[in-house]
């Protein structure tokens, strides 16, 4: 209770609410993870040792933080949306976004050899974290079809790229330059005319990225409860839920018709 004379220094800390009743989108993105993929040896275009590892310690955020209802990763980035009255650390902005980004970024490096069996890590990964809040459930929908598109795009020019270099002989340079300013129907066009490749046929982990989802799972009845016992058993327990990664589209109705994620 006995303040010092040095305690005025704490009222130098200013509060940092997030206002109430809006949706907050909790993004993190690898820090130059253009070079730590480079050390790490990632393939490419996409590595799946590493999108594994990505969506595991978005699994365990979610498991840490109930608040979280849906989060959505490609790359090196994850978003993740908490629902819109969560009262988590009060709201306040800078605890969140940087106990957040620790967790995550801890449950990388703790499952890194996991995923990596053979690759020891080189030196410590970091991740940048924001908060973003939106009004409405229309903005909720497009952020989120915002960041899949972005990632069907990157896919897209990557698979194309890639198949350039690796199969096609071309250098980097040369590959940046048969793909500049070419549109989407063009590249589908290279990668089906030159490498046969069909890119709805490739895996929609990459085409679509990975959408992580809580699903309620009906608790198993004991065999020998009464029907009292099993009436007081329901009315105790909480719903449980797993924690599902699926490689869906989130753009159109289904999805969000489906779940009851923009409620509460
Ligand atoms: P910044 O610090 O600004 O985020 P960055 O180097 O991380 O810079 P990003 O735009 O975030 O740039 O891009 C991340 C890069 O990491 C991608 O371009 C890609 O090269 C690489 N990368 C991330 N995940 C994978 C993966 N699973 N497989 C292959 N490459 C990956
Ligand atoms: P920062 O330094 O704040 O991280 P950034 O340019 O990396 O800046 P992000 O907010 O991390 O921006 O953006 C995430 C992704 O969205 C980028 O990797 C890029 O693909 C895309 N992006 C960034 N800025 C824009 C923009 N103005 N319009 C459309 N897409 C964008
Ligand atoms: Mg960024
Ligand atoms: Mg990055
Ligand atoms: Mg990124």
């Amino acid at each position: 209770m006995a303040g010092s004379k040095y305690q005025y220094v704490k009222n130098f800390e200013l509060p940092d609410p997030l206002l109430p009743g809006t949706f907050m989108v909790y993004r993190l993105d690898g820090h130059s993870f253009h070079r730590f993929s480079d050390e790490h040896e990632f393939s490419k275009p996409n590595d799946l040792r590493a999108l594994r590892l990505m969506d595991h310690a978005a699994q365990k955020l979610m498991e840490e933080y109930p608040d979280i209802v849906l989060g959505f990763g490609e790359s090196d980035e994850y978003s993740f949306l908490l629902r819109k009255s969560t009262s988590l650390y009060n709201r306040r902005q800078s605890k969140i976004v940087s106990t957040l980004t620790s967790y995550f970024t801890s449950c990388y490096v703790l499952y890194w050899p996991t995923f990596f069996p053979d690759s020891p890590l080189r030196y410590p990964p970091s991740f940048d974290g924001r908060v973003v809040l939106y009004p409405g459930e229309k903005e909720i929908r497009d952020y989120f079809a915002w960041r899949q598109a972005d990632t069907h795009i990157n896919n897209l020019y990557n698979t194309t790229f890639w198949a350039l270099v690796q199969q096609g002989g071309e250098t980097t340079t040369q590959a940046h330059a048969t793909l500049r300013g070419t549109i989407s129907k063009e590249k589908n066009e290279i990668l089906f005319s030159r490498f046969q490749i069909n890119y709805n046929d490739i895996d929609p982990r990459y085409r679509k990225g990975s959408v992580v989802v809580r699903t309620e799972v009906p608790e198993e009845e004991a065999p020998d409860e009464t029907e009292q016992q099993k009436k007081k058993a329901k009315k105790k327990a909480k719903p449980r839920t797993r924690i599902d990664v699926i490689h869906c589209d989130i753009i159109k109705d289904q999805f969000w018709n489906e779940r009851r994620i923009l409620e509460e």
